[in-house]
C-alpha cells in the first residue's frame, strides 16, 4: 500500500468541521493531496512515566530535587494538574523518593498508577498484573491529596498480548473506577537518560551538547510522525498525549520541548479533557505482544501503513560518555 493514501471514514468533512465526532466504521480511500492540515491547534496533554524514580541519579542529585525543578518548569509555562504515574516499589524505604511525591502533588500535579514495579504485561498473567495495579493503590491513596488518582499507564504501553488478556485486564480496570492513560506521541525520551548521567560524570561538554540536540531532533521527528499516524488512524489529528518520563535529563530538555511545541501549534490541555475526545473510547481490541500508542495499535489492527521515520539514535546513545 503507497504512504500516499489515506485510510479513513469521511475525512473531507472531518477536516471541515475539526474535532467532531465521526463513524470509524466507514473505511474508504482518499488520496493525500485532498487531506486538509487541522486549521485549529493541535491539542497535547504533558504526562510523565516511573515517578518518582525514572532514570538513574548523577551524585548529588535527588528524586526530590527533580521532582520540584519539573513541577517548577511546567508551573512556569501555566501546565497545570499533570499526571505522573506511579511506581510505589521501594517508595517505603525511600524518604527522598516520598518526598518527591509529596512535592510533585503540593505543586498542583496528579498521581496516577503504573503498577507496583513495572511488570509486562505480555509476559505477565492477567491475574498477576490486576494485583501488581491494587499493589500500587496504597500509596496512591496516601500521596493523592484528595485527587482523583484512577487513572492507569500501561507499563511499556502493553495492553494484552492476547485479546483475551486485553480485556481481561480492562474489565478489571473499568470495575475500580480507572481510565486508561493511552498515548498518541511518544519519542523514547528515557533512552537519553543514562548516556547523560554518565556524561555528567564525566564533565563531558561536547556529548551534552550532542545528547541536548539528538533529545531535540529526535523529539521534533516522532511528534510528526505521531500527527501523521493520526491522520492515516482515524483521517485527522486528536487530542494528544505525550509521553515522558521524570529523568533528570528530560526536566533540563522541558523548556526547550515546551518552547518547541509551542513552536508547532500545539497548546496545552490535561488529560482528562483529551480523553473525552470519542477516539479514546474506541477499543482497536487487538493482540499487541510489543505494546505502542493507541495509534499503534489501530494502524496495526486495520493493516494500515506507517508513515516512514527517522529511528532514534541508539547506537550513539549507548556508546556516549563510556
Ligand atoms: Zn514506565
Amino acid at each position: 500500500m503507497k504512504l500516499g493514501w489515506l485510510v479513513c471514514g469521511i475525512v473531507l468533512a472531518v477536516a471541515a468541521q475539526g474535532a467532531r465526532a465521526v463513524d470509524f466504521g466507514v473505511i474508504r480511500r482518499v488520496p493525500l493531496q485532498h487531506f486538509k492540515p487541522l486549521k485549529a491547534h493541535p491539542q497535547v496533554a504533558l504526562t510523565f512515566d516511573d515517578m518518582p524514580a525514572a532514570g538513574g541519579l548523577s551524585p548529588g542529585e535527588t528524586r526530590a530535587a527533580i521532582a520540584t525543578r519539573l513541577a517548577n518548569e511546567l508551573r512556569a509555562n501555566h501546565i497545570k494538574g499533570v499526571y505522573g504515574f506511579v511506581n510505589a516499589v521501594g517508595l517505603d524505604q525511600d524518604p527522598d523518593m516520598q518526598q518527591a511525591l509529596r512535592i510533585w502533588v503540593a505543586k498542583g500535579m496528579r498521581i496516577g498508577n503504573h503498577t507496583w514495579s513495572h511488570p509486562e504485561l505480555s509476559s505477565d498473567s492477567a491475574s498477576a498484573y490486576e494485583r501488581e495495579i491494587a499493589m500500587d493503590e496504597p500509596v496512591l491513596r496516601e500521596f493523592a491529596q484528595g485527587h482523583d488518582w484512577h487513572w492507569f499507564r500501561f507499563p511499556y504501553l502493553e495492553e494484552g498480548d492476547t485479546v483475551a488478556k486485553r480485556e481481561d485486564v480492562r474489565h478489571w480496570l473499568q470495575a475500580h473506577g480507572y481510565h486508561v492513560a493511552e498515548v498518541t506521541l511518544n519519542f523514547n525520551d528515557d533512552e537519553w537518560s543514562d548516556p547523560y548521567n554518565r556524561c555528567l560524570a564525566k564533565r563531558d561538554t561536547a556529548g551534552i551538547a550532542w545528547l541536548e540536540q539528538s533529545y531535540m531532533q529526535n523529539a521534533k521527528e516522532f511528534i510528526r510522525v505521531g500527527r501523521q499516524e493520526e491522520q492515516i488512524a482515524f483521517g485527522r489529528e486528536v487530542p494528544n498525549v505525550l509521553l515522558l518520563h521524570e529523568t533528570s535529563f528530560t526536566t533540563l530538555m522541558l523548556p526547550r520541548l515546551v518552547e518547541m511545541l509551542r513552536q508547532e501549534g500545539f497548546r496545552f490541555t490535561d488529560l482528562r479533557k483529551v480523553e473525552r475526545n470519542r477516539v479514546y473510547a474506541k477499543d482497536p481490541a487487538t493482540g499487541f505482544p510489543d505494546g505502542g500508542s493507541l495509534l499503534n495499535e489501530f494502524l496495526d489492527s486495520r493493516h494500515l501503513p506507517y508513515p516512514s521515520f527517522t529511528p532514534e539514535p541508539e547506537q550513539q546513545l549507548d556508546s556516549l560518555c563510556r
